[in-house]
C-alpha cells in the first residue's frame, strides 16, 4: 500500500492488473479441464473514435486473460430494428457468455430500447432493468462496471465503510446512483449512511465536508477542492478530463473532478486521476464475463 505524506494513494493501476491475473489464471483453469473459455461479444456503431479506442482495449484485454471475443461492427446510418436484431442473434447463441452494446449510439437509437433488449443473463455492462433491480435488491447481479470497480478498490484497501457517512456527488444511472445504493447495502463494502447529491442539492459544500467517504461522479474538472473534504476522508474522484498541456507531448493531461493536491493533504485515501477509478473498469467486465461463463449470477 503506497502511503504518501500520510495519505493512501489507491493504486486502481496495480489493483486492475491484478484482477487480470486472476482472472487469466482461472481461464487456464477452465481450459486445462476441457470447458470453453468466456466469450464476449461487443456491438459497436459508428466511427465515434473515443468509443472505438474503448471497444479496442476490451477487445485487447479479453485476449490477454483468455478469453474468446467478438466485435460486430455496425454502420452510424443502421436501423434500430437492424440493431436490436444483432443483439437477439447473439442473446440466442448459446457460445456467448457475455454482450455489450458500446455508447453512445447515433441519436435515431432509443438507447433504453437497446438495452433493455440485452438478456439479463448475458448483460455483463449491468445496465438492463433486470441487473438494476436485482441490485437493488441485494440478489445476485452483474454490477456495472465503473461502482463494481470503486466496490472492489475499497475491498482490496480493506478500507472500513461501516457506519461512515457516505456522500456521492452525482447521480447517473452509470455512476453515482447505483455507487449510492451499493454503499447504503447491508454487505461490505456499504452499511454506510448515504446522502446522494446532485446539481439540484443546496449546501453541497458542507454536505461534502461531512462525508468520512466522499465519491465524485459530476463531470466537472477540479469541482472539488479542499476546502469541500474533511479531515482523514476517503476520496474516490470518477471523473476524467483532457486539460490542453503544451507541456506533454499528446498536448494533454488527464485530470479529475477533484483537485488532486489540495484534497490528498486532508484525505486519509484518494484515487488519482489517470491511475485511480479508469483502469478498474475493464477489470470489471472482465470479471463480470467470467461470472456469465461461470453461471454464477443466474444459474
Ligand atoms: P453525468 O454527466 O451523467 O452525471 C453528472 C451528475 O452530476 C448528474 O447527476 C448531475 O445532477 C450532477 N451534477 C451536475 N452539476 C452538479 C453540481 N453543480 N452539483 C452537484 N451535482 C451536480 O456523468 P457520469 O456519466 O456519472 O460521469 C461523471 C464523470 O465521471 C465524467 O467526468 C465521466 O467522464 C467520468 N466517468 C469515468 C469513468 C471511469 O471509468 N473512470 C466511468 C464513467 C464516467
Amino acid at each position: 500500500m503506497e502511503q504518501k505524506n500520510g495519505f493512501v494513494k489507491i493504486d486502481g493501476k496495480k489493483i486492475s492488473a491484478t484482477i487480470k491475473e486472476e482472472i487469466a489464471a482461472e481461464v487456464a483453469q477452465m481450459t486445462g479441464e476441457g470447458k470453453k473459455p468466456p466469450h464476449l461479444a461487443a456491438i459497436l456503431v459508428g466511427e465515434d473514435g473515443a468509443s472505438q479506442t474503448y471497444v479496442a482495449a476490451k477487445v485487447k484485454a479479453c485476449e490477454q486473460v483468455g478469453f474468446k471475443s467478438t466485435l460486430v461492427r455496425l454502420g452510424a446510418e443502421v436501423s434500430e430494428e437492424a440493431l436490436l436484431r444483432e443483439i437477439r442473434k447473439i442473446n440466442d447463441n448459446p457460445g456467448i457468455h457475455g454482450l455489450i452494446v458500446q455508447l453512445p449510439l447515433p441519436k435515431h437509437i432509443a438507447v433504453d430500447k437497446v438495452t433493455a433488449e440485452i438478456k439479463p443473463k448475458k448483460d455483463v455492462d449491468g445496465f438492463t432493468p433486470a441487473n438494476v433491480g436485482r441490485m437493488t435488491l441485494g440478489w445476485p447481479a452483474y454490477i456495472s462496471a465503473t461502482p463494481n470497480g470503486i466496490v472492489e478498490l475499497l475491498k482490496r484497501y480493506e478500507l472500513e465503510t461501516s457506519g461512515k457517512h457516505c456522500v456521492v456527488i452525482g447521480r447517473s444511472h452509470i455512476v453515482g446512483s447505483p455507487m449510492s445504493i451499493l454503499m447504503g447495502r447491508n454487505d461490505y463494502p456499504g452499511n454506510c449512511t448515504v446522502t446522494l447529491t446532485h446539481s439540484r442539492t443546496q449546501n453541497l459544500k458542507e454536505i461534502a465536508a461531512s462525508a468520512d467517504i466522499l465519491i465524485v461522479a459530476i463531470g466537472k474538472a477540479g469541482f472539488v477542492t479542499g476546502d469541500m473534504v474533511k479531515p482523514g476522508a476517503v476520496v474516490i474522484d470518477v471523473g476524467i478530463h483532457r486539460i490542453a498541456d503544451d507541456s506533454k507531448k499528446s498536448g494533454y493531461r488527464l485530470v479529475g473532478d477533484v483537485v488532486f493536491d489540495e484534497v490528498a493533504e486532508k484525505a486519509s485515501a484518494i484515487t488519482p486521476v489517470p491511475g485511480g477509478v479508469g483502469p478498474m473498469t475493464i477489470a470489471s467486465l472482465l470479471y463480470n464475463t467470467l461470472l456469465a461463463a461461470k453461471g454464477e449470477i443466474y444459474p
